[in-house]
């Protein structure tokens, strides 16, 4: 599964800091803290017929990522909001669309380390492209050998741009012609795959590990609620290996792919002995949220 270029977004116009710029003109400074050390906080959001899926729940996390690394000058949701309206206007985008926010800490006025460089404010980027759901039907998985990290090291729940753990449990998953892969905690339990979180059904009960090493996904808090509103068994627990090759199905979840079934971890086949078909039954009720939820793009 390899993304290919969509001619639709030859033409981007990107939001960066302070206004649009054509995407071969939209550029941050060599002196930004992105570029310096990963040194920002992002979010993938999806647009269905005119409306910005789970808009607020993002805005928190965005907030509350760049809270916890100690960014100064954080620009408010309604800004933000009125960044990401005049990006989607601009491009006349209303659906199929997956936006990148990313708000770095900023500019530095000499390189180094110290956020007491940063004093121009935040930079904050809104690219969004014309995107499909990125997955196929069902993908195969390998089990990384490179771990997630826990609070004891970088905490999970920040979701900043510090992707090199992930981006090296791609590269295994790459090289062993999987679609991505697992990655386990420090204690050798399930944390999530490398760009989106891991659930497994057993017997008709729909289980995922806790969110001690995984990013508390938006669309794993939906699958949980809806699995909660529909009387549909739900867990949240530490989960093994052994039990994601024997589970009747396993699935991930994140915006960028929404609910995507697992046919294969590590060469084992996720085989269904239970007669019930969960996967198929959230996926509906998660698409069909998508058809009238989220934050309409004003006119
Ligand atoms: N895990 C990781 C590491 C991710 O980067 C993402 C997507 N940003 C997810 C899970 C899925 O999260 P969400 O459902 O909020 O898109």
């Amino acid at each position: 599964m390899l993304q290919k270029f969509d001619q639709r977004n030859k033409d981007l116009l990107v939001y960066v800091k302070d206004g649009l710029y054509h995407r071969d003109e939209a550029k941050v400074s060599v002196f930004d803290s992105v570029v310096q050390g990963g040194d920002a906080v992002w979010e993938g959001l999806r647009v269905y017929d005119g409306r910005i899926f789970s808009l607020d729940e993002h805005l928190e996390r965005l907030q509350n990522s760049a809270h916890a690394l100690d960014f100064k000058d954080i620009p408010g949701n309604e800004e933000i909001k009125e960044a990401l309206f005049q990006t989607l206007k601009a491009n006349n985008m209303r659906d199929g669309v997956h936006v990148r926010l990313t708000l770095t800490r900023g500019e530095k006025i000499t390189s180094g380390m110290d956020p007491r460089l940063n004093q121009f404010g935040c930079t904050l980027i809104v690219l969004a492209e014309f995107k499909s759901p990125v997955y196929p039907d069902s993908i195969t998985l390998i089990t990384s050998s490179i771990r997630r990290n826990n609070p004891m090291f970088l905490d999970s729940k920040i979701h900043h741009n510090n992707l090199l753990n992930n981006i090296q449990a791609k590269i295994e998953s790459n090289y062993a012609g999987a679609d991505a892969g697992i990655m386990l905690d420090k204690d050798g339990f399930v944390a999530e795959a490398n760009g989106v979180n891991l659930f497994c059904i057993y017997k008709g009960k729909v289980m995922t590990p806790f969110a001690h090493a995984c990013l508390p996904g938006i669309t794993r808090a939906l699958v949980i609620e809806l699995c909660k509103e529909n009387d549909i068994p739900v867990e949240e627990r530490n989960l093994s290996m052994t039990e994601f090759y024997t589970a009747d199905e396993v699935f991930c979840t994140g915006t960028m792919g929404e609910l995507t079934r697992v046919g294969e971890i590590d060469g084992r086949k996720i085989i269904n002995r239970s007669g019930k078909e969960r996967f198929k039954e959230l996926s509906g009720l998660f698409n069909a949220i998508t058809k009238k939820a989220g934050t309409p793009i004003p006119k």
